[in-house]
């Protein structure tokens, strides 16, 4: 993990200090760097989290790496470390919310629903959540 934050595309945030590696044109990369304002929920060195604009369930939270991938098979290849942040995130994140269960979910691909290409978990609960997902 380390090795990954000294690689050169990271760099230090200018508002947070974390090690960021972000696409300008992206929606996500403009809310890790505060540019874009949406309600933070978890934030530490490489991961944040905010709660959906759309919520679908009373708790709809995206946890997203500060480094710009586009979907979350690129993010494992990059760093498995990395990926399992995001699932601890997650657990946090539910704990906090006095969460019993939860649903974790990566959209990958249009067809799958994707439409914002920076990785990111969906957290869902706070109410019943049907099998199979539409
Ligand atoms: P996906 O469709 O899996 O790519 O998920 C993208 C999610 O981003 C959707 O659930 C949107 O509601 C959410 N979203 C889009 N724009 C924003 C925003 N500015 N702040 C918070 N969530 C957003
Ligand atoms: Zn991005």
């Amino acid at each position: 993990m380390q090795e990954l934050l000294q690689s050169p595309q990271f760099q230090r945030c200018s508002r947070y200090g974390n090690y960021v590696a972000l696409d300008p044109n992206c929606l996500f990369c403009k809310i890790i760097t505060g540019d874009i304002p949406a309600t933070i929920v978890f934030r530490n060195e490489n991961v944040v989290a905010f709660n959906d604009i759309d919520p679908q369930a009373p708790t709809h939270v995206l946890i997203i790496p500060t480094l710009h991938v586009e979907n979350a098979a690129e993010l494992a290849k990059i760093s498995p470390t990395l990926t399992a942040e995001l699932f601890s995130a997650a657990a946090q994140i539910a704990q906090t919310n006095a969460l019993t269960g939860y649903r974790t979910v990566f959209n990958t691909g249009q067809e799958a629903g994707q439409s914002v290409f920076h990785a990111h978990m969906h957290l869902l609960g706070g109410r019943g959540l049907a099998w199979p997902p539409g």
